[in-house]
């Protein structure tokens, strides 16, 4: 039977609610968004104890199958004041499934920091969190794994969520017990900081039932087969990661590089900052660069760095920190960023917002493009709450205003990810449009050569890709499995039916991502937000980006069929 568990922290109790499977179906991205609009988020300040922080996973986690664990975090943005889904993998979902949690809610707000924890049997405990407070995310892990145990999954807050700082997000084990899988975006930390949970941790019961065991497996099996099969998971995913995305985003143009003024570092043949440079010498050096954050996933994009050494550095890293705290802040050295990302995961903090931030220091020209000791300093300034650390933590939106910058690359008060708007135009669009402020993972076309097809075409692109990564998002699975399960929703459909015992068909798919876009975008029209908080930043439509030297095309007033269908209307 699946559950869903809220939290009262004000009075420290917890309440259990049977979840009908039909309703697990509806999990993810959708439980978030549904949960937010029935208890009117809207209303509320982010950092009040009104609002909720929902974790929701979807109907196959805890099982076998590739990719199927993410974990969706909700609630108001106090980045963005909109609302908020960032999702992260690991195995806390994992363990939340084998335990039939749908979903788990927190509310109110703690008298003193605490670790909530949940065991196999199901009795929750509110433990006392001292001993945890200001340390960085691995030692944290570390005693978390000594005081409870190996057999273990939590998400932890990191230093800078515990003073509310914006860029904080929520750390996730990884399957060899980093704590380095972050629901990173929109601040979603600074929530559980206001609630004073400095750690959730569950139970991993290491065996899960589900109604159809035979046909699960048979799901588990093919799903596994269908992704080996597939070029674009074995020869991107697999053979390079993520990290490949930087050099094709170098040689089309659209990589940020120096506060977005230029689409391409260097040349493809001498740049360092991508995997065909990267992946090799990692190999090289005894890194790994098929690595699976989550049990079960055959895709494994994940990587270990490691030093000319062969130490560990950093895992992963990742094509939007890259972007973001590499090339837009003129980093061309690859170690020097995989230290950087170590000090960001250690801090628990979203690396696009960080980066984003950064280079706002250089744009006003405190720092040299590139100065790496200047960004480890920075970083390793977060650790406390000096009033230096205030500043930066705030977040790209309100760094950028108190410095006096000009050219903020943020949409909804959130830094714009890895693909410049101007080049990469149906993600450009997405990140206009999406509720979620400037977010890529809400409906990415990065590989789109647009500049030859209609404008209607590309809006199309646009809002198949948001439905689609939506409905991923709600199931629990990975996006970068997109490419088998986007043309396989009959498969996906009856295996879900078959770890549910439910009756779905395959319509259901389109109607759970159209369903969380209408919610999301229902929410933040009761929040305040308007067609002109999806404008880009002026300089976009100003400034041509070399090499291309494309400007933005698209306003808000030329969007209108989209906002009619992401309503609803259309
Ligand atoms: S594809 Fe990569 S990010 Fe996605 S679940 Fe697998 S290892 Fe994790």
């Amino acid at each position: 039977m699946w559950r869903s568990l809220y939290l009262d922290l004000s009075a420290k109790k917890a309440r259990w609610e049977g979840v009908p499977s039909e309703e697990v179906a509806w999990g993810g991205r959708y439980r978030t968004a549904k949960l937010l609009w029935e208890r009117e988020a809207y209303r509320f300040d982010p950092l009040s104890p009104e609002n909720p922080l929902v974790f929701a996973i979807g109907p196959l986690a805890g099982t076998g199958f590739s990719n199927a664990n993410r974990t969706s975090v909700g609630t108001r943005s106090p980045l963005t004041l909109g609302i908020k889904e960032a999702n992260g993998g690991g195995t806390f979902g994992y363990a939340l499934g084998q335990l039939k949690v749908a979903h788990l809610v927190l509310e109110g707000q703690s008298p003193e920091w605490v670790v909530v924890r949940l065991t196999k049997e199901g009795e929750v405990f509110f433990d006392p969190a001292e001993g945890l407070l200001g340390l960085g995310n691995f030692e944290a892990a570390r005693r978390l794994f000594a005081a409870y145990g190996e057999r273990i999954a939590f998400a932890l807050l990191g230093p800078v969520g515990e003073y509310l700082g914006l860029l904080s997000g929520i750390a996730f084990s990884d399957i060899d017990g980093r704590p380095s899988r972050l629901a990173a975006r929109g601040g979603v930390g600074a929530v559980m900081g206001a609630k004073r949970v400095k750690a959730i941790v569950v139970e991993v019961p290491g065996k899960v039932e589900v109604w159809d065991k035979p046909k699960v497996l048979e799901g588990v099996r093919r799903y596994a087969k269908l992704l080996r099969e597939d070029p674009l998971v074995m020869q991107f995913y697999n053979a390079i990661g993520t990290m490949g995305m930087a050099d094709f985003q170098n040689a089309f143009g659209g990589l940020p590089v120096r506060n977005f003024r230029q689409g391409q570092m260097s040349p493809p043949e001498a740049f360092r900052m991508g995997g065909q440079y990267i992946a090799p010498l990692n190999r090289a050096r005894g890194g790994k660069h098929t690595h699976a954050c989550m049990p079960g996933c055959v895709i494994q994009c994940s990587n270990v760095i490691v030093d000319e050494k062969g130490e560990e550095v950093v895992s992963p890293l990742e094509y939007e920190t890259i972007g973001l705290l590499g090339t837009n802040c003129g980093l061309s050295d690859p170690d020097q960023l995989a230290r950087l990302n170590r000090l960001a995961n250690d801090l628990g903090i979203d690396t696009i917002e960080t980066g984003a931030s950064l280079a706002l220091y250089m744009e006003k020209g405190l720092a040299d493009w590139g100065d790496y000791a200047f960004m480890e300093a920075k970083l390793k300034s977060l650790y406390a709450p000096s009033e230096e650390a205030r500043l930066l933590a705030q977040g790209t939106a309100r760094l950028g205003e108190a410095l006096g910058v000009k050219r903020i690359p943020v949409i909804k008060r959130q830094a714009i990810s890895a693909y410049d708007p101007r080049v990469v135009e149906a993600t450009g669009i997405t990140m206009m449009v999406t509720a979620q402020g400037a977010d890529h993972t809400a409906g990415n076309a990065p590989r789109l050569e647009t500049r030859a097809m209609k404008p209607e075409e590309i809006l199309e692109a646009s809002y198949q890709a948001q439905v689609n990564a939506a409905a991923n998002d709600s199931l629990g699975l990975c996006v970068f499995g997109g490419s088998v399960t986007n043309k396989q929703v009959a498969f996906i459909v009856e295996s879900i039916n078959a770890a549910l015992g439910t009756h779905l068909t395959p319509a259901f798919w389109q109607a759970l991502g159209e369903g969380v876009l209408r919610l999301e975008h229902r929410f933040n029209h009761q929040a305040g937000f308007t067609h002109e908080d999806d404008r880009l930043p002026a300089f976009f439509y100003e400034e041509p980006v070399p090499p291309k030297n494309y400007t933005a095309r698209f306003r808000p007033e030329d969007l209108a069929p989209l906002y009619a269908r992401l309503h609803g209307e259309g």
